[in-house]
Order: structure tokens, then sequence, then C-alpha cells
């Protein structure tokens, strides 16, 4: 293992039902069967850090004492996560119910619950202070992420996913990463990716802007974009989330941002070709082999 990774961030149990349209307001619709799988931006980043191979990983949030917390744990651990910092706090476990009907539409709810409380206390801070590369998301309270950031150790990096949009105060982050919208939002103008990757810049000496299918957009001293790889999606659903976490573990291995950029389009391009959120995220291997034969993106 080279590096180690923090994410600081939610965990959601997504439980999703198909239905024949969206329902309005005051009426009963039958729906499919109920699926259930892990999901919530910082379990899906931190699936994605451990999986990506190098890099020791760490998940820092809150759960509930309930049967969805045991269920988000089994998933983490499976995919090789450290979860002993995982605080239990008197709330539900966060929960998401997401309807999708035919058109492709999705409705969602979010009930954060376990997330809204999370605080960082003396053991996860430590935690925090040991790695290379501190990853956090907007899904649970700002004081978390501001704490997380204060905590890093001298050296060590920390990378902001601002999703989903909120404002967003002044942090001391080194590298933020944000899709187009989220860039918009957060710019406060509409502008081409390269333009609103130079106003962010104010908030953090580096920038990724994700484009979907279209790739990338990396600011450091020098604007770079980063083709897409081309793929047939399937699912699209946390793509953005793979790409941060293998960013971070790639980062965590001391390589340089570029790189890194690269090898989380390749690991995020490989998850919209299959079906859910955690479950699509591929191993380091199955990355390394599709950036060989792979067409789009910059590496060959
Ligand atoms: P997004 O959050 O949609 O901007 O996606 C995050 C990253 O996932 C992008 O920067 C791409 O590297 C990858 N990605 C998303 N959608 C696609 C797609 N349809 N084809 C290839 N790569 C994709």
């Amino acid at each position: 293992m080279t590096g180690r990774v923090a994410v600081v961030g939610s965990a959601n149990v997504d439980l999703v039902v198909d239905v024949p349209r969206q329902p309005h307001g005051g009426e009963t619709l039958l729906g499919g069967d109920v699926r259930r799988s892990p999901g919530g931006k910082g379990a899906n980043q931190a699936v994605a850090a451990s999986l990506a191979g190098g890099a020791e990983t760490t998940f820092v949030g809150a759960f509930g004492v309930d049967d969805g917390a045991e269920f988000l744990l089994a998933s983490l651990t499976k995919a090789g996560v450290r979860t002993d910092l995982v605080s239990r706090v008197d709330s539900a476990t966060g929960t998401a119910f997401i309807m999708v009907s035919p058109d492709g539409e999705n409705s969602i709810v979010v009930a954060p619950g376990a997330n809204s409380r999370l605080q960082l206390g003396e053991e996860q801070l430590e935690r925090i202070a040991s790695a290379d590369v501190v990853l956090a998301q907007l899904e649970v309270p700002l004081e978390a992420v501001t704490a997380a950031a204060a905590a890093r150790r001298s050296g060590a990096r920390m990378v902001l996913n601002a999703a989903p949009s909120r404002p967003l105060p002044d942090l001391d982050l080194d590298v933020l990463v944000v899709n187009e919208h989220e860039a918009a939002d957060l710019a406060g103008t509409p502008g081409s990716p390269e333009e609103l990757a130079r106003i962010l810049q104010q908030r953090a000496p580096a920038v990724v802007i994700t484009l979907g299918a279209a790739g990338c957009v990396v600011a450091e001293a020098e604007i770079a974009h980063l083709p897409g790889f081309r793929v047939s999606p399937v699912d699209t659903t946390g793509a953005g989330d793979t790409f941060c976490g293998v960013l971070a573990a790639v980062l965590a291995e001391g390589r340089p941002l570029r790189e890194a950029a690269e090898r989380a389009g390749a690991a995020a391009a490989l998850a919209v070709t299959r079906p859910g959120a955690q479950s699509a995220v591929p191993t380091a291997a199955e990355v390394a082999e599709f950036a060989e034969f792979a067409t789009g993106g910059n590496a060959r």
C-alpha cells in the first residue's frame, strides 16, 4: 500500500423502486420490487479510493444503530475500507428514496439522518492527520469539513468535491472537484469550463471540472482538457464519486494531479458501463486493462 486516504462524508441506503411514471401530489401508485443498494457520496468515494489499489482508505462518517448501518458497513468492508472510526449516533442511518420511471427520470428524496449529525472527535481527527489526502463532500455538516481541513498534516492534501451545490465559505483547500453545474453555481456566473476553472482557482490552487462524457478540465498553473474515454453508458450513477475517490487515491500515491485525473476518468468511464453506484466501481486491475485498450482519454 502506498499512501493513506481519509474520506469524510455521507453514507446512505438507497431504496430504489421502478414506477410507471412519477406520481402527482396526493396520488398513490403501485411500483415494482424495492431494491436496496449502498450509496451516499462519501461511502461511494471511499469504495472507489480503496479499490483503486494503492492507498489505505478510512471512511469517517456517522451511522445510526440499525439494519441500514450494517448493510453500509458490509459494503465498505468488502471493498477493503477501514470503518473503525464510523460513529454511531441516535438517528436513523441516511436513506435515499429513489423512484425511477421508464423515461429514465428519477425523483429522489434524501433523509440525511445520521449524516447531518457527523462530528469529528479526537480519534477521527488523529486519523485525518495521518492521511496523505483528505477527501470530503458537502452532504455532511460544513463544520466537519472545516475541521477535517484544519486537521490535515502539513504536506497532506485537502480535496473537496463541492457536491451537492450549496453556498460555501472560504475553506483551506488544495484541490476542488466539481461538475459543470456546481462550477457555475460556485463561480456565480455561467462560462466555459476553462473560464470557470480560472475563477474557482480563487478558492483552491488546483481545480478539476468534470464534464461527463467529455472528460474533465484540470487547472493548475496550466489548464488541460482531458477528453473522456468512449464507452456505451448503462448507468451514470456514481460516475462523479468514482472519479473523486480514484483521484484521491492516486494523489495519495504521490502522483501528479493530471495523472490522477486521467486514471480517475478511466475508472469513472468503466463505472458508467455498469449498473449501481458502489457495485459499479472497478478495481485497479480492471482500470489498467481498460485504459490499455480504450479509445479517448489522453493516455495513449
Ligand atoms: P460527471 O459527474 O457526469 O461530470 O462525470 C464524472 C466523470 O465520469 C467525467 O469526468 C468522466 O471522466 C466520467 N464520465 C461520466 N459520464 C461518462 C460517459 N458517458 N462516458 C465516459 N466517461 C464518463
